[in-house]
């Protein structure tokens, strides 16, 4: 009898995590491999806003895939996915196509600019490695194109940056370590260039802790960030955003939009059902009524049925439904029990530059400063570790702990 054939698609948090985990879990006469990607290289998405601010090199933020899933044991594919027909259990690439006896969707996220009008077009945003080089790129530009031209236009020097979020507040953090270093680069006084964050609730971070908000605002403005809470962006325009009731405009050399993502359109493509942009997965991560399909990442809606709510989307998450899949997978393959997806949440910590960060662990114990500044660095390597072991932290990891 042939093997099973199990394809995961999408190399990321989810997705590499999955191939690690079955690598482990099933021998190979049990099960045939094979990861799609649309580059030969992973990237750990958590860390594109330090790419994306220039505090970070794009190629410490990636890996060959090569390097840490062995090719002689996965079979792999680097190649983009258009469209799953899973009537037929085919996945269709551009080059090519893929059948499956499983299939793994771990496809990742989109940008959602919710219709604001003019923000798709006039607005960067931090989803992958190439976007997040051209916005580090832009900033660089701007501050050089500043310091030569005669005819000086200082709006050419403000960032401004939609969504107070976690990956706003995260990219605005990188921004007040960087922006200096730019103006002593180009000489530029560093009081004409300005990071502007812009958040349409009445206060940023949502869901965080009320005393951690207070801290990371005070830490950001301390280093220059300005902070526009209740501020609704009705308008992206080339270089503004028109906010507020009173039509404020707010000129600006680079825009960054941060404030929405979705899952990935391939998923509706397919003929999933959608509630906001994912599919709402069974309690063993599978799609309803697909017995041979998970769904996983940020592709998914996984129910906290004690909430009644989504967990977040998070990298953290997407780890651990990783392992479920990999064990639900493994079960129906040698006819085991399946388990229900359980998160186990370890806390959240959010940088705020490369020397201060706030959040919590264990239990919701608060941090600030520079025990959060460690921690966040333990949760980076611990992935790396995960991932290919220590000699992948060597390679790759964030060593200075401080
Ligand atoms: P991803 O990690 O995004 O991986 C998706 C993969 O699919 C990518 O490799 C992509 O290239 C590939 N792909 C996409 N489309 C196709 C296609 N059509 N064909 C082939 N391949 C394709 N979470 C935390 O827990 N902690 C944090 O500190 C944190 N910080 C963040 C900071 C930033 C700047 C951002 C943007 C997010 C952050 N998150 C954080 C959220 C976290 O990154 C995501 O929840 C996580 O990446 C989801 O993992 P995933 O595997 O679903 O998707």
């Amino acid at each position: 009898m042939s093997k099973p054939k199990i394809v995961v698609l999408g190399a990321g948090y989810a997705g590499m995590m999955t191939t690690k985990r079955l690598m482990q879990k099933l021998g190979p006469d049990k099960a045939e491999i094979v990861l799609v990607n649309k580059h030969n290289y992973h990237y750990q998405t958590t860390w594109l806003h330090e790419v994306a601010a220039g505090t970070r090199n794009q190629n410490q933020a990636r890996m060959m895939i090569s390097d840490v899933i062995n090719p002689n044991r996965v079979s792999l594919i680097y190649d983009e996915v258009t469209e799953v027909k899973k009537e037929e259990n085919r996945v269709v690439l551009k080059n090519s196509e893929v059948s499956y006896d499983y299939l793994v969707i771990s496809l990742g996220f989109e940008t959602n600019t919710f219709g604001i009008k003019g923000m798709e077009k006039n607005a960067f945003s931090i989803t992958d490695i190439e976007s997040s080089r051209m916005i580090r790129e832009h900033i660089e530009y701007q501050f050089a194109k500043y310091s030569t031209s005669v005819k000086k236009n200082e709006n050419d020097l403000t960032i401004l940056v939609g969504g107070g979020g976690f990956t706003g507040i995260e990219f605005v953090g990188e921004l007040a370590e960087q922006v200096p270093k730019l103006c002593k680069k180009y000489d530029i006084d560093r009081s004409k260039a300005r990071i502007i964050n812009v958040e349409a609730a009445p206060r940023i971070l949502p869901g965080f802790n009320d005393d951690l908000v207070a801290y990371a605002k005070k830490s950001l403005e301390d280093r220059g960030v300005e902070i526009r809470e209740g501020a609704k962006i009705s308008e992206c325009k080339k270089n503004s955003f028109v906010i507020g009731d009173d039509g404020e405009e707010i000129k600006a050399g680079t825009i960054v939009w941060t404030g929405g993502v979705t899952g990935n359109s391939i998923l509706g493509k397919s003929g999933f059902e959608i509630t906001k942009g994912k599919v709402t997965v069974e309690s063993d991560l599978r799609a309803p009524g697909e017995e041979n399909i998970f769904i996983i990442g940020d592709c998914a809606w996984v129910m906290n049925k004690e909430e009644g709510r989504p967990f977040p989307p998070t990298a953290q998450a997407a780890m651990q439904h990783a392992d479920t899949c990999a064990t639900n997978l493994k079960g129906l393959i040698l006819n085991e029990q399946l388990e229900s997806f359980t998160f186990d949440d370890k806390g959240t910590v959010a940088s705020l530059g490369k020397s201060d960060a706030m959040g919590t662990v264990f239990s919701e114990r608060l941090l600030y400063g520079t025990p959060a500044t460690a921690m966040k660095k333990v949760i980076d390597n611990r992935y790396l570790f995960l991932l290919g072991g220590p000699k992948l932290i060597l390679k790759k990891g964030k060593l200075r702990m401080l």
